[in-house]
């Protein structure tokens, strides 16, 4: 059997991941980005956007249930959530286990990646035909600017800091979404990683902070992003993400109230990630 490898082309790391590939199942291109669907011997299937792995069938609820589930047990009923980014569905199937959601806008700038995710992902992709989808295909940043109704969440799925996703990680961004989230609802994007990242983490923070009343950070743990400690922020009007308001949805594989109480980094840390010039914990 030939050889084959995946050199990870992630545009922040100090490392690069190398995966065995036992089969390319996928490759292409859109206006947007390239594609490759390959198989890992551990991973199984795997999702690669411009080199960069996305996620893989093994590990994909840790990433997919922690951005969904901490804002959403936030409050006792979510009805309206946005998604922007996230084309592939996997934050949308762990929202709409939500049962009082009853509209759930995707925002990915790019429709291929739910085409890709239908055919190659189906677990991944299982809520991308429920009623309470809307499907907005644009620019997650002009969807916002452009929105005049009210969300409970707005939960950012992009792809790393880079290229399209820029955006997403602008003041202007961030307002759009203050405003668009009220006094009670809940802003969360991903964060990059506390290990490699913290400049970036930091600066995400101090952003996040002139937009809402409050910004937090959360934590999980995937084994195939660079850095593993993995950072989710949050912006709030009002709301405390840290308290579960409800028991937690089933069924789940990752999210449980415990991982909600210890998710969030304890104030010595949190005051380390602030803490001007750092660059590592
Ligand atoms: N969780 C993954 C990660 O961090 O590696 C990201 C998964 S998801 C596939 C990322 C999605 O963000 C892609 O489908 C991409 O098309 C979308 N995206 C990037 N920039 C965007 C933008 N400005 N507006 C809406 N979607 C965007």
């Amino acid at each position: 059997m030939a050889d084959i490898r995946l050199f990870e082309k992630d545009p922040y790391a100090p490392i690069r991941y190398v995966y065995e590939i036992d089969q390319v199942l996928y490759r292409g291109k859109s206006a947007f980005q390239e594609f490759a669907v390959v198989t890992n011997p551990y991973f199984g299937r795997m999702l690669v956007l411009d080199g960069v792995v996305q996620f893989t069938e093994r590990d994909e609820f840790y990433y997919h249930e922690m951005m969904a589930h901490v804002a959403l047990h936030a409050m006792e009923s979510p009805r309206t959530v946005v998604v922007i980014g996230g084309g592939d569905g996997g934050v949308i199937r762990e929202v709409l286990k939500h049962p009082t959601v009853e509209k759930a806008y995707l925002v990915d700038i790019d429709t291929e990646v739910s085409r890709v995710s239908r055919e190659f992902f189906p677990t991944v992709g299982s809520a991308l035909s429920d009623p309470r989808l809307v499907d907005s295909p644009m620019d997650g940043a002009a969807f916002l600017d452009g929105f005049d109704g009210t969300a409970d969440a707005v939960l950012v799925d992009s792809t790393d800091i880079v290229g399209h996703a820029r955006s997403l990680f602008t003041p202007e961004f961030y307002e759009s979404a203050r405003r668009v989230l009220g006094d009670r609802g809940l802003f969360v994007t991903l964060s990059e990683s506390l290990h490699f990242h913290l400049p970036m983490v930091r600066e995400v923070q101090k952003t996040l902070k002139k937009a809402f009343k409050t910004a937090d950070l959360y934590t999980a743990p995937l084994a195939t992003y660079a850095g593993n400690w993995w950072c989710f922020a949050v912006g709030s009007n009002g709301a405390d993400i840290r308290k579960p308001a409800r028991k937690p949805v089933t069924p789940t594989r990752y999210y449980c109230a415990e991982v909600h109480q210890t998710c969030f980094l304890p104030r010595f840390l949190y005051d380390r990630v602030m803490e001007e010039g750092r660059e590592s914990l």
